[in-house]
């Protein structure tokens, strides 16, 4: 593609990705012409954690010590402010990350309870059509591999080793996960196995911040402190409006505060394993070989709009604004520019649809004609108003919630309603709506969405058949809800 300037307005929002190869790489990893040629990644290394918000983390701002190995790793990355997730429901963050195509053309629009159609193909299947070993080791039930007869694809399409073994059942529904000590023992039994000749792609995905919070004793007690007097319902939904979701509540624990500070407490559980994943692939001489990418599926509503320990409620910006941490082979250049405290950060507007073609372009591989998003080897060379369906959601009740953003400005609309703007940098918790005040600004983003829906290429899904133990599993979890309710 002849990627800038991108002339046609459906271009510049949506480009397809760019053929670049590794030599795109040089602004990422020399950060000046005088560098020499990047090295070429030899293995692609991608780590998801569910559930996790940017902003409590150490390299985004957050002021406590949730995030020390993350924040240790980020030193050798660069850093995204402006990442936003696909949408705030696991599977269709997870199928766009996995696909690099965007949930409405793969037919996981409405939220958990639909898989890809049979004629996506993934990242996995690609790049073990290409020579590569593949591996996941996925830590959230709404991952795990699909019965051999159901319709659709999951995510374990094009991996050799899918491990998605999970024993824990949540406190207070049927749902099964792993812990992060299990999600990294796996990635390391497979690390130990792995055929040491050729090129793999890893997947791994921690499911640690998602709730309940139920982090070691130890953390738990090192993260609490006093709540302030503030008091919630305890919920007997899995709704978060004004309340603790049932699946949430811990025992008759009523106050927001100490969900809070268990939620901070998660995260630093998930990032001590996320340290002994990074140290273990150091040790085996991997990490320099390899392009890294860590980023979240979404984030979490910790009372914002009056959402309370949740997601998938609606596309506000805490429930998916993203980390997303791209570490090239050998690391971001010393020679970077850094901020103050060391890290090389950049602001350009991307999302999930831009890791595909990121890893690709790493591997010296070429992008896939599907691919809307841009490889993030040159940031700097992004378009700077670059327009981003970010997120959608179908939610319960038939009501579903869009935005559209350009990295300043942020729409939001549901079907009836007037559109909401808000001015992210000025207020990023998105309490004014400026709308009445920016008509011009409504206007192009209402223009660039329909152009973004013009643009959607054929629509791929189809309905996964769940079994009854399925839909009382996904009942359970909040994501389905039956007639009775
Ligand atoms: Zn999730």
């Amino acid at each position: 593609m002849d990627a800038r300037p991108l002339r046609s307005p459906a271009r510049r929002l949506f480009a397809r990705a760019t053929r670049l190869g590794a030599a795109a790489l040089a602004c990422l990893v020399a950060a000046c012409a005088e560098q020499p040629e990047p090295k070429r990644a030899t293995h692609a290394i991608l780590i998801t954690c569910d559930t996790l918000r940017a902003d409590r983390l150490g390299v985004y701002g957050y002021e406590r010590a949730t995030s020390p190995e993350l924040d240790a790793f980020a030193r050798d990355a660069l850093v995204f402010d402006r990442a936003y997730s696909c949408a705030p429901w696991t599977q269709p963050a997870l199928s766009s990350l996995l696909t690099g195509r965007p949930p409405e053309e793969i037919g996981v629009t409405p939220g958990n309870t639909k898989r890809m159609g049979k004629s996506v193909e993934t990242l996995a299947e690609t790049l073990r059509d290409k020579g590569f070993a593949t591996a996941a080791c996925v830590s959230n039930g709404l991952v795990r591999k699909l019965p051999p007869n159901a319709a659709g694809i999951g995510l374990e399409q094009g991996f050799e080793l899918y491990d998605s073994e999970m024993t824990m059942r949540e406190k207070n529904r049927v749902a099964f996960e792993r812990d992060a000590r299990g999600t990294t023992d796996a990635a390391l039994a497979w690390l130990a196995t792995r055929p040491r000749d050729g090129r793999f792609f890893l997947w791994v995905h921690f499911q640690d911040p998602h709730g309940p919070y139920l982090p070691p004793p130890e953390l738990a007690a090192e993260f609490a402190r006093p709540p302030t007097d503030e008091k919630l319902p305890l919920g007997t939904t899995q709704r978060g409006l004004g309340q603790i979701p049932q699946y949430q509540r811990l025992d008759g624990e009523n106050r927001p505060d100490v969900y809070r500070d268990r939620y901070d407490a998660e995260i630093r559980c998930f990032d001590r394993e996320f340290g002994r994943l990074i140290a273990e692939l150091g040790a085996r001489e991997l990490l320099d070989d390899s392009i890294v990418v860590f980023t979240a599926d979404h984030g979490e509503s910790l009372g914002e709009h009056d959402q309370y320990f949740c997601h998938g409620e609606n596309v506000q910006r805490e429930q998916v604004h993203v980390p997303l941490l791209v570490r090239p082979p050998g690391g971001v250049s010393k020679r970077a520019d850094r901020d103050e405290r060391g890290y090389a950060r950049s602001s350009a507007h991307v999302n999930h649809l831009d890791v595909a073609p990121t890893l690709f372009a790493a591997l010296d591989l070429p992008s896939i004609a599907d691919w809307r998003g841009l490889p993030l080897s040159d940031p700097t060379a992004l378009p700077r108003d670059r327009a981003l369906v970010q997120c959608f959601v179908a939610l319960r009740k038939n009501v579903s919630e869009w935005a559209i953003g350009d990295g300043r400005w942020r729409l939001l609309w549901r079907e009836h309603d007037a559109p909401r703007l808000y001015d992210v940098l000025a207020d990023p918790g998105e309490l004014r709506n400026v709308a009445g005040h920016e008509p011009e600004v409504v206007a192009r983003l209402q223009k660039a969405y329909a152009e973004y829906e013009r643009s959607l290429g054929a629509r791929d899904g189809i309905e996964t058949e769940i079994d009854d133990e399925t839909s009382k599993g996904l009942e359970a979890l909040g994501y389905v809800e039956t007639q009775k309710r």
